[in-house]
């Protein structure tokens, strides 16, 4: 099969892998202008130099025996490490959250800045209806297949003027959103943990520097909880960073310097409620669906999810060809 993956994040990328592993190709199509998903890095420049923050997943775990053998891999490879300050068991991107991501892209034909905005269906098969940034717009196929790897609002919007069922699944997900604050002090912050765990409207915070094989200045990640994100989610980012910072200093239990970077970003689906389904597959429609949503909100269940759907579509092609 030729295989069309809308989405380039962990799901979407594990579901390539190992459909080409099988002998398929694919073509893989990101709207983002790099890799990563909700496991990107923001990279900024400052007048301390680069500063990196990763803003989505903070560090994963590692539980299913498969995914462990990936991580191993990745650690071999230079491209994960354990961060213990997160937890026992607690793994990262080197030298960014991003870099496993970005490992995965590199073997794979990525389309990057191409938001798909529609499929159609025509003699030949599948083809997706997609602009770049500029608003050009074209289309691409055909497929025999179509993968699409979203979270469970952007999912359903997708496939639901061709598979129903596949759709409704999809509908009754919910993802919650994330405030996610950047900030990025002149000298290091006189706290000697390199986390926080709910401190008022603050999830998690993390000192993103002190990752392994972090470089630059002195740089923070604090996260808004689910319940405070909801709330504010129509604010603007410069008064949600500054409520982000106000609330860090509080959480530190100090008086902050003047951050020289202070910035918000908005994930407007950032965990969405698991459903055990694993990934979803219609050998009719030849539409599959994987993402974190169909097991919860962890960077292993994205992982586990895209290689699900690889199998079940392997598994209705032969009894297809004959
Ligand atoms: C703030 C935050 C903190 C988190 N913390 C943790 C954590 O500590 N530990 C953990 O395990 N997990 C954490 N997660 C969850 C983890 O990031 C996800 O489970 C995982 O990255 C999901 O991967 P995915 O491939 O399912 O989806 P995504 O990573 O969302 O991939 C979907 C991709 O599709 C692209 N896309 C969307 N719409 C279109 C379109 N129309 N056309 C083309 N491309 C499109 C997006 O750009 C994205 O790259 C966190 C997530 C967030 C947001």
């Amino acid at each position: 099969m030729h295989v069309a993956i809308v989405g380039a994040g962990m799901s979407g990328l594990s579901c390539a892998a190992q459909l080409v592993r099988s002998g398929h190709t694919v073509a893989l199509f990101d709207k983002s202008r790099g890799p990563g998903g909700r496991m990107s890095t923001r990279r900024m420049v400052t007048p301390l130099g680069e500063a990196h923050f990763d803003h989505g997943a903070q560090y994963f775990t590692v539980r299913d025996p498969a995914f462990m053998a990936q991580v191993a891999r990745w650690s071999a490879s230079g491209v994960a490490a354990p961060w213990p300050a997160a937890g026992t068991g607690a793994w990262v991107g080197v030298p960014t959250m991003n870099a496993v991501v970005k490992d995965m892209a590199d073997q794979h034909d990525v389309t990057f800045g191409w938001h798909v905005r529609g499929l159609v269906r025509r003699e030949g098969g599948w083809h997706l209806a997609g602009e770049m940034a500029d608003g050009e717009r074209s289309q691409k196929g055909p497929f025999d297949a179509v993968v699409v790897s979203l979270p469970p609002e952007q999912a359903s919007a997708i496939v639901a003027l061709h598979d129903l069922s596949l759709a409704s699944t999809a509908l009754a997900a919910r993802s919650q959103p994330c405030w996610t604050g950047m900030f990025a002090f002149e000298d290091r912050l006189p706290f000697k943990a390199d986390t926080v765990r709910e401190a008022g409207l603050i999830s998690w915070a993390a000192r993103n520097g002190a990752k392994p094989g972090r470089k630059g200045p002195e740089t923070w990640v604090v996260q808004a909880s689910p319940h405070w994100s909801t709330q504010h989610i129509e604010d603007g980012a410069d008064a949600v960073a500054q409520a982000l910072l106000a609330a860090l200093g509080e959480a530190l239990g100090m008086v902050l310097p003047a951050p020289v970077v202070a910035s918000a970003h908005r994930w407007r689906y950032a965990m969405s409620t698991g459903s055990n389904l694993g990934a979803l597959w219609s050998a009719s429609s030849k539409i599959g669906i994987c993402g974190d949503w169909l097991l919860g909100p962890r960077v292993e269940n994205a992982w586990i999810s895209g290689r699900t759907l690889a199998t079940q579509m392997m598994a209705r092609t032969p009894q297809e060809v004959a």
